[in-house]
């Protein structure tokens, strides 16, 4: 029986892994359909503390990767299938084969919505992103598009003007889903021009690959128009990566594991780190920081185990 697994490979994860390799537990480390997490698909993290210069995602990723490994981390690259709660362990289902653990640290991200458009993977990075948090100080002085109309657009939106020329918000309908408060900052925002009932239909790159325009349609008219911006940041929801948990580990109604003081869930020798239970702050840093709750709650939870 394996004595901590960990599952997913972003901060959360990695921090998990590290910590719990330092307590000599040598965990084992799933790296599931996504190595890397959302920091493995951005480019330069400005926002991470200790880098004053910044550091490109991936690299960060790696290095955290290989700090676990130092102190004994193993990976693997499979994802967790089904898991059954036991008693004293959990059972989870990987590659078709069931294994036994001790305790299980749950880190398993959440995936961006994005439209589904031609093209939109090799974009990424290259003026198209899910994130203006980590990517809108890229973007100064230059027209930008957020599509979406919910409170992440919103938040976006306005977060944006502190560097953007214009931004506009790309919604299909006529009203804002978003919550009272955030719709009238960002509608009053002199900086925010929403575009209603107005789908994306391509993106348009420029000689360098890079964004430079976005073709919509008012879906009264039919119209079809370009409008030009350098970046467009797609705002449409996450989901969530807890699929082998529904029905097992409690979960808010958007599927977001929930978490009981700390990082503990619902079933003892289970915790959840990271984005797959935090909607709220979804950072790099904040991520990391519950990766490393999760490992000492799990090393506290072994101690009942040693005789
Ligand atoms: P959301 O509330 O689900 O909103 C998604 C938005 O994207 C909706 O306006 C939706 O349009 C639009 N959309 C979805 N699929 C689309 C598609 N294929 N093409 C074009 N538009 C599409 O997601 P969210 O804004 O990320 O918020 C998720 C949760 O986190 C919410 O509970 C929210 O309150 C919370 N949140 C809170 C804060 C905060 O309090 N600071 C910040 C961010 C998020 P329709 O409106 O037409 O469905």
């Amino acid at each position: 029986m394996e004595k901590v697994i960990i599952v997913g490979t972003g901060c959360a994860g990695l921090t998990a892994a590290i910590y719990a390799a330092r307590a000599n537990f040598a965990p084992l480390v799933l790296e599931g359909h996504e190595p890397g997490g959302q920091l493995s698909t951005t480019t330069l993290v400005e926002n991470f503390p200790g880098f004053p210069e910044g550091i490109n995602g991936p690299e960060l990723i790696m290095n955290m990767k290989s700090q676990a490994e130092r102190f004994g981390a193993r990976f693997s690259y499979s994802a967790v299938e089904d898991f059954e709660p036991a008693e004293g362990f959990v059972k989870i289902k990987v590659d078709g084969e069931w294994m036994e653990t001790r305790t299980l640290i749950v880190a398993a991200g959440a995936s961006a919505k994005w439209l589904g458009l031609d093209r939109e993977k090799e974009l990424v990075g290259h003026g198209l992103t899910s994130c203006a948090t980590c990517d809108g100080a890229f973007y100064r002085n230059v027209p930008v598009a957020v599509i979406g109309g919910g409170d992440s657009a919103a938040e976006e939106a306005t977060f944006l003007t502190r560097f953007a020329s214009k931004v506009y918000l790309i919604h299909r309908r006529d009203s804002l889903r978003a919550s009272k408060i955030m719709a009238d900052r960002a509608l009053g925002n002199p900086k925010i021009q929403p575009v209603w009932n107005t789908v994306p239909l391509e993106y348009l790159s420029d000689a360098e690959g890079e964004m430079r325009a976005l073709k919509v349609r008012d879906t009264n008219s039919g119209a079809e128009s370009e409008l030009e911006v350098k970046c467009v940041f797609v705002a449409i929801g996450h989901n969530p990566n807890t699929k082998p948990f529904k029905g097992k580990l409690d979960m808010d109604e958007n599927g977001y594991l929930l978490q009981r003081g700390g990082t503990k869930t619902n079933v003892p020798g289970v915790f959840a780190a990271g984005d797959v239970a935090d909607h709220v702050y979804r950072q790099a840093i904040t991520a990391a920081g519950q990766g490393c709750a999760a490992a000492l709650e799990a090393e506290k939870y072994l101690a009942q185990f040693e005789h």
